[in-house]
This record gives C-alpha cells, structure tokens and sequence, in this order.
C-alpha cells in the first residue's frame, strides 16, 4: 500500500508555519504511523477549513459571535466590497487579508478569479474566510462561490450574517412584517434589466412589503412600474442608505413622490428601498416628530421674545 508519514501534514507547502498550533492537533504532528494518500488527503481536507461569513450591514456589533470566532482562525480572508473594515479586527494580526471589492475606485475583481484564489489557498492547507457584507446567501453570490468550492471537493461553512433587507429598514423603524400591514416580505433586486427584470406586477399584487436590493439606479423605471401595475401613489416608501453606518440617511415619500424625492435628496448606493405599508409606520412616526419640533421652535421662539415689561426699555 503506498502511504506516506503524517509528517507529511506539516510540510511548508501544506501549511504555514505560524498555523501549526492552531490548525494541526500535536498528536497529528507526531505521530509516527504511515498514512495512505487518500486518506491523509481526506484527513487534509477535513482540516482545512472554509467559511462563508456575513459580516452584517456595517455595524460591527451586528456581527455574529460565530462570525467573529471563524474570523479568528483563518489563515486567508477575503474580504468583499461593503464590508465594513472594522470587522477585520476580529481577524488574526498574522492573516493574510486581500480585498476583492470594487471600492476606492478599483475595479471589483472578477467572479471567477475570487474563486480561483480560494481555490488556491484551500489547496495549499490554508483556511479561508470569505467575508461577505450582510448575509451570504442574500445576493451576495455566496452560492456561487459554495457550489465552486464543492465542486473542487472543498467543504464549506456559511455563517449567517444580518442582512441588509431586514437591518436597513429597523434601523429607521420599520419592520419588514407587520400583522396590520403585511403578512409576508420579498426581497427582490432591482438591478436586473431586459429579461431580467423582477415582474413588478406579479410583486404588486402579493400586497406584500418589497425589500429592494440594487435598486437606486433604476429606482424612477421601478416606481413607474409599480403604479402602473395599480399600487396607490399614496403607498408609503423608504429608501435607507448606509444603513447601520455613520453616513446613514434616509428618505421617506408616497410612492408618487419617491423617484423625486430619493433624487432630491441626493441618496445612492449602498440603499435599501422599501415599499408597503410597514414604510408608514416611520412615516407616521416622522410627521409626529415634525409636529413636536415645530412646537418646541414655536416654544423656543416665543421664548426669545422678551416680556412686555422689558420691551419697552
Ligand atoms: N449580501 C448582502 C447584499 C449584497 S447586494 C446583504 O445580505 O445585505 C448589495 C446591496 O445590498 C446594495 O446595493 C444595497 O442595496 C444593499 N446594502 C448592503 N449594505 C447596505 C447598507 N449598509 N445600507 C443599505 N443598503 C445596503
């Protein structure tokens, strides 16, 4: 039987050096027994590890504990755009962390080449985590990336993160479900064109709240589509950019008034858009606040006013 020594674990090319203790257990280290190949091979591969983890909407509190204890074994992070950077501090001093997003001006780094890097670091011993903003599995190509990874034989471990579709809308005050508003909630992207293009009519009829991923470039060609489709112009919406970040803001309009009002306001991207009656409630809650200001300026205005016993001198 052809077999090789454990030891064949803790050559250079398999791991490096600053890894052993974490990854490799001493006992595996050591121990003097041969090993067939497809069975030291099978024994590497079940030690190398791969997470997919959703880094959540950019508060780093909003990260999962078991997001950040993933973060702090891997070797390798690979970290997307919209992650915010803080959370790298739960990431080791000694990781090597490569940036694959398109912010700052780079262009974004393709698909297929993240894949071919983790490819590449899995197969070399290396554990990987593949850090994505809000969930992985919510348009973040977090599949893609698994069924590549399977395919290669790689198990992968995908660690849930809060995505932005439920986050950006609580983080203004509006739940995405509602009993006395909405029974369900779609998340739905509003980057697709042509054949892609969600069917605005079909989601109209589900009376249902949208969440609307991608959707600011196409936002005016959206609502369009959606009062043609019979939704109210009176039906309330939200559009929340760098939710849970310090740059956060929003806006909320009827759906007549939305496309003017986002571009008004000047928002872009990231943003989340939400249209259905939950909106209302932080519509309603916006309106109290406005009337509570006006009262308190018209207070502290009259307050500013001197009394008539002093006016006069
Ligand atoms: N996997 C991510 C979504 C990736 S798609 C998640 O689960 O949240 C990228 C889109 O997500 C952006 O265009 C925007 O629509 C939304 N998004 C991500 N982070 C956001 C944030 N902090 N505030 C508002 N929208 C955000």
């Amino acid at each position: 039987m052809e077999s090789v020594a454990c030891r064949a674990f803790v050559e250079p090319e398999f791991v490096a050096p600053y890894d052993l203790d974490i990854r490799r257990p001493a006992l595996l280290r050591t121990l003097p027994i041969p090993l067939s190949h497809a069975m030291a091979r099978a024994m590497h591969a079940a030690m190398t590890r791969a997470w997919l983890i959703g880094a959540g909407p950019g508060d780093v509190e909003l990260m999962t504990l078991k997001a950040t204890r993933a973060l702090a074994q891997a070797d390798v992070v690979l970290v997307d755009d919209l992650v915010n950077p803080d959370v790298l501090q739960f990431a080791r001093a000694d990781a090597l962390v490569v940036y694959v997003g398109k912010r700052g001006g780079h262009p974004s780094t393709p698909q297929a080449c993240i894949v071919a890097q983790m490819l590449e670091h899995a197969r070399a011993g290396r554990s990987i985590a593949r850090l994505k903003g809000g969930d992985p599995f919510v348009f973040g190509r977090g599949g893609e990336e698994q069924q590549a990874l399977h395919a290669a034989g790689i198990e992968v471990e995908v660690i849930n993160g809060v995505t932005a579709g439920i986050a950006a809308p609580a983080a203004i005050g509006i739940p995405v479900t509602h009993r006395d508003y909405a029974q369900g909630v779609v998340f739905v992207t509003g980057h697709g064109a042509g054949s892609g293009e969600p069917d605005w009519a079909a989601l109209a009829a589900t009376r249902m709240t949208l969440v609307i991923y991608m959707g600011m470039r196409r936002l005016a060609g959206i609502v369009g589509a959606l009062l043609a489709a019979g939704m109210g112009g009176d039906m309330a919406c939200a559009a929340i950019e760098s939710a849970t970040r310090p740059g956060q803001r929003h806006v909320l309009a009827p759906l007549g008034e939305f496309a003017d009002a986002v571009a008004r306001a000047g928002l872009g991207s990231p943003a989340i858009v939400v249209i259905g009656g939950v909106a209302s409630l932080a519509l309603a809650r916006a309106a109290a606040r406005a009337e509570e200001t006006d009262a308190v300026d018209a207070h502290a205005a009259d307050a500013v006013v001197p009394p008539p016993d002093t006016r006069s001198r």
